[in-house]
């Protein structure tokens, strides 16, 4: 019979175990080792199969086990330390509480520095959260990148809780059919189960589209962060609605839309109702971009602002980090979706459907277009990135529009580069090389303080490689045996995995989504090389594959298909296989053991990519078409002091069609895997280390450890995104908001008066100048009906190119001069020739006003033409 209904009994641990359930509790077992291995020493045999997860451990052990333990004085001891160590890492002031000692050059600076670092509070928002393979609410990169951003902002003590939906089914468990075909299981997760909190005093409202929703709200320690889920799964809520939270990226896109709601408007008031003050609201993708018209809304409502004081003032804390370089990659409704759903939003607000249909659209684009996250997402936020310095140009190109009149180059949008957290990745063996050779504090050590890893002895690290790989080929043959069991083989046909793939060959990986655009099948464009390269006996190479493809994507399950096929065939299957439901533990134990991590993206799709940074922290060497993370960080051998390359880089033919494309870029592949992969891992000396090899990967490691951290990636986005936009927000919201009402009213006058500013003329002298000395210019711009105050006057010098253009910009501000007549104004400034050649000059005005931010990013610019 099936229960009807559910519910979950903790066990009564003894006295003297008490402080297990707290230990549990926290999430930051997930990246503690000790905590790790004192669970897992509860019932060793069991650990693997309970997921890693403490939670479970207690919730199976057996009373007489748990007896037994509290009388083992070893266990007690070591239960003790790891309790102490815990309550230390909660209270004990880290990285951001010494932030405020650091002194700024100016005094007031200094205040305003220290005053935005006490009140700060940042709420990251995301609609996944990788944490661990225990609490699966992740698809993929988005999600891990969100745990590690709060695992960081935990180790760092930075003051950041993240919000996000608890999905009842999580994402799915993959299996494969016998032809390879991606099978989805959806299991019923019991959050009582989990590490996981009810906030039973609070539950947030909202309404949707004339029906009352009801959401509840599940708290997660992540170390010293909180993490908030919202879940619909109520009795009260309609059936239609209670699965509002079923899955993850599940449903139409209703089914989408009302997901966003829940996450950026239930979001924003769970925050209220818990009783959490935020300053900066992050959204690390446009998914919970609502957060914004419902902030838009409470000021209004609540501090009486005018819809544009409101806009300005939302604007001014709001951080959107943008993740993807493909714009069927982002989420658009269409209008008569947006009015259903917003109909009442705009009422409230007293707003036209056009103005907020306008939040959504780029510059000139139909009322009736649909409503695109990404584009209310840059509309909405004042700070905004992408992810890796590429990504960076790519988003200034893809939203150059926004910013009619500005250079591409100057469109605001920045990029703070991925990272990955260490503690959660590094390989045990790997990190007690990691402390012995940099210290205890590696994962939090500045980007170029990996200089000692230089000096790592080769035996050492190769030891801790072979360990690493070994354990994980064990991994991947319980893996593999278990799924063909699953699928109904006999014992005798899975006895060839016994001894499937070899813990001592060259194991090159490739594991992540299986979204098309990553092309996990490029290998397999040349099948001949690949066999030849699999049947080497003397210098044996292994590829392992894994990784799940979206539900919906058939091209997606077509690529694992065609990478099982291959690997089917009995004479190769030993060398290379797909390992199914790629998950944070199986994730693990590849970025550990795999010697090589392989990614061939279709440059520039690829936003970041995180997965080979794990892999570099654990000494494995990043093979990579040069995109995302990997354009700025490889360093070619010709570049490098020791004349050896960090990695390598697979040339990307871009302009080509996909043919040719991939015929040339698999080409690179293979050139390099034969070439240089294969005889520098096979040259070995008498004791078989492969010198050359460690040497490379101690560059590798050198060059980018220290980069590829999340805690860089999390200092970046406070020092850079958080207290800029804590502090801006601040000076907004001083004198009861009469900042963002000083701010709107001076966005209104530039709107009614830019049209007639304009730059009458710019003068210098032509004549050859010397190189050191300075030229003066001279302009005439008329301001209309604003003032000098207004407005500033820009000079633009540099190295002009061959048609004309203006390269490398200087830009400095131009002195007012007097007035010629009423509206017209001169201004003058001195140009530096400090470069030999043609140079160039030209003059722009833009806004000027203490609360903006940026110049450019109200869009006016009057050009010299
Ligand atoms: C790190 C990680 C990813 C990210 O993979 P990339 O394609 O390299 O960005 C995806 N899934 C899991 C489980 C991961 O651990």
């Amino acid at each position: 019979m099936k229960a009807k209904r559910y519910f979950t009994v903790r066990p009564d641990l003894p006295g003297a175990l008490s402080a297990l359930d707290g230990l549990a509790q926290n999430l930051r077992w997930s990246w503690d080792r000790p905590t790790q291995d004192l669970f897992a020493s509860i019932e060793p045999d069991h650990w693997d199969e309970w997921r890693h997860d403490p939670r479970r451990v207690l919730a199976e052990v057996t009373p007489s086990r748990l007896q037994n333990l509290a009388e083992d004085h070893q266990f007690l001891q070591r239960l003790g330390d790891v309790k102490e160590d815990l309550e230390r890492y909660l209270s004990a002031p880290r990285w951001y509480q010494a932030l405020s000692q650091t002194p700024d050059r100016a005094r007031t600076a200094e205040q305003d520095r220290t005053a935005a670092l006490e009140h700060t509070q940042i709420a990251y928002f995301s609609p996944e959260f990788g944490i661990s393979e225990a609490l699966p609410q992740y698809s993929g990169g988005l999600g891990v990148l969100a745990g590690d951003h709060l695992k960081s902002a935990s180790d760092l003590g930075v003051p950041l809780v993240g919000i996000g939906l608890f999905y009842r089914h999580g994402y799915f468990r993959q299996s494969l059919s016998v032809d390879g075909w991606q099978q989805e299981r959806f299991p019923n997760l019991d959050p009582y189960a989990l590490a996981l909190e009810l906030c039973a005093e609070h539950r947030v409202e909202l309404d949707m589209a004339g029906e009352r929703l009801v959401a509840q709200i599940w708290r997660a320690e992540v170390g010293r962060v909180t993490l908030y889920l919202l879940d619909t799964d109520l009795d009260e809520n309609p059936d239609h609605l209670k699965g509002i939270t079923d899955r993850l990226y599940g449903g139409d896109m209703e089914h989408r839309l009302r997901q966003e709601m829940l996450l950026g408007i239930g979001g924003v008031r769970a925050l209220d109702e818990v009783g959490e003050p935020t300053s900066v609201f992050h959204t690390n993708e446009g998914h919970a971009g609502f957060l914004g018209l419902e902030r838009i809304r409470v000021l209004m409502e609540r501090d009486g602002l005018g819809f544009d004081d409101a806009l300005h003032a939302v604007r001014a804390g709001a951080v959107f980090t943008t993740h993807t370089p493909v714009p069927a990659g982002i989420d658009q409704f269409p209008r008569d979706l947006m009015e259903r759903y917003f109909g009442g939003w705009a009422h409230e607000c007293g707003v036209s459907m056009d103005r907020l249909m306008e939040l959504g659209h780029r510059p000139g684009e139909d009322a009736d277009a649909s409503f695109n996250m990404a584009v209310m997402g840059m509309r909405l936020a004042s700070l905004r990135n992408g992810v890796s310095d590429l990504h960076g140009e790519v988003s200034r190109q893809m939203f150059a529009d926004l910013w009619p009149g500005i250079p591409e180059s100057e469109t605001p949008i920045s990029h703070i580069t991925n990272g990955v957290h260490g503690p959660t990745w590094v390989s045990r063996e790997i990190d007690t090389i990691l402390v012995d050779s940099i210290g205890p504090d590696w994962a939090t050590r500045p980007i170029d303080g990996w200089g000692e890893v230089s000096d790592i002895a080769d035996t050492t690290l190769w030891a801790a490689r072979s360990a690493a790989r070994e354990r994980m080929v064990e991994v991947i043959r319980n893996r593999l045996r278990a799924s063909a069991i699953t699928a109904g083989k006999s014992p005798s046909e899975v006895e060839w995995i016994d001894t499937a793939f070899d813990p001592d060959a060259l194991t090159i990986c490739f594991a992540r989504r299986m979204a098309t655009y990553k092309r996990a099948a490029l290998l397999l464009s040349q099948p001949d090389r690949l066999r030849a390269l699999l049947w080497d006996s003397e210098r044996p190479i292994q590829f392992i594959f894994a990784g799940k493809a979206h539900p919906a994507d058939d091209e997606g399950k077509e690529l694992i298909r065609q990478l099982v096929t291959f690997a089917q065939d009995p004479a190769v299957r030993g060398r290379i296989a797909f390992v199914e439901d790629y998950d944070m533990a199986l994730a693990r134990s590849l970025v550990q053991g795999a010697d090589v991590w392989l990614n061939t993206p279709i440059r520039p799709m690829e936003a970041s990519g995180t997965s080979g940074m794990k892999s570099v922290l654990n000494g494995g060497l990043h093979c990579s078409i040069l995109d995302g993370w990997w354009s700025e960080c490889f360093v070619a051998g010709s570049d490098s002091p020791i004349g050896i390359a960090n990695g390598w880089g697979i040339s990307s033919a871009m302009g080509l069609d996909d043919h040719r494309r991939i015929e040339l870029e698999a080409n690179s592949l293979y050139e390099l895997l034969e070439t240089k992969l294969v005889p520098e891992f096979h040259d070995r000396d008498n004791a078989g280390i492969p010198h050359r090899w460690m040497t490379r990967v101690k560059e590798s490691m050198r060059t980018i450890g220290g980069f590829v951290g999340a805690h860089r990636m999390v200092r970046d986005y406070v020092e850079h995104l958080y207290l800029p936009a804590a502090r801006s927000a601040e000076n907004l919201s001083a004198h009861n908001w009469g900042g963002a009402r000083d701010l709107a009213d001076y966005a209104r006058r530039l709107d009614e008066s830019w049209h007639r500013v304009h730059v009458d003329s710019v003068n210098t002298d032509e004549a050859v100048g010397d190189l050191g000395s300075s030229r003066e210019v001279q302009a005439v711009v008329c301001l209309g009906d604003l003032d000098e105050s207004d407005v500033e006057v820009q000079l633009l010098t540099g190295p002009v190119g061959q048609s004309g253009e203006i390269t490398r910009v200087t830009q400095i501000s131009m002195t007012p001069g007097g007035m010629v007549d009423d509206d017209h104004h001169r201004y003058g400034a001195h140009a530096q020739l400090d470069s030999a050649g043609r140079m160039g000059v030209t003059v722009r005005v833009v806004p000027r006003h203490r609360l903006i931010t940026n110049a450019v990013d109200f869009g006016n610019v009057a050009w010299a033409t």
